[in-house]
């Protein structure tokens, strides 16, 4: 069983309210292999919401209200679930500030990119799980058997 950012497997959690849907992300959620989560959901935040960044290791919303408290929570609930159903890797949502890994925006909203991982991504990997960007979502799927290649042409 992996887990899953919730808007990879097709469900419509972003701060738009729209999802981001990845078709090999979409197949295992529906064939029962992976697990769904939103961490910012997880975390309190409404949906929709405002975009948030991160910046000096907080978390803010445009508007500028500070959101660090509600990532974190959301973060430590993601890594109670992926303990619960024993998940030992992670595809998650490139560039969010939950769930970005290995860069995300820079704190600006300008579109800019630094390196460094999402407030989920880097619990995540502390706590010893494999977490993957969205694109190599595809070589995960294929990793445990489940082609996508139908579904994507
Ligand atoms: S927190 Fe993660 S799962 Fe939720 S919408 Fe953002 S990128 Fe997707």
């Amino acid at each position: 069983m992996i887990l899953v950012s919730a808007c990879l497997a097709g469900l419509r959690c972003k701060w738009n309210l729209e999802s981001a849907e990845h078709p090999a992300m979409s197949r295992l959620f529906r064939e029962g292999m992976a697990i769904p989560v939103c961490p910012e959901q997880l975390g309190g935040l409404s949906t929709p919401r405002e975009p948030s960044e991160l910046r000096d290791g907080r978390v803010f919303a445009k508007g500028g209200r500070d959101v660090t408290r509600e990532y974190r929570r959301g973060a430590e609930e993601t890594l109670a679930i992926a303990r619960a159903f024993d998940c030992r890797s992670a595809v998650l949502k490139s560039r969010s500030p939950s769930c970005g890994c290995g860069r995300v925006y820079d704190g600006t909203f300008t579109g800019r990119l630094v390196p460094g991982d999402g407030v989920t991504a880097a619990l995540l990997k502390a706590n010893g799980i494999a977490v993957y960007d969205e694109s190599a979502a595809g070589e995960v799927a294929a990793a445990i058997g489940v082609s996508t290649v139908a579904e994507e042409n």
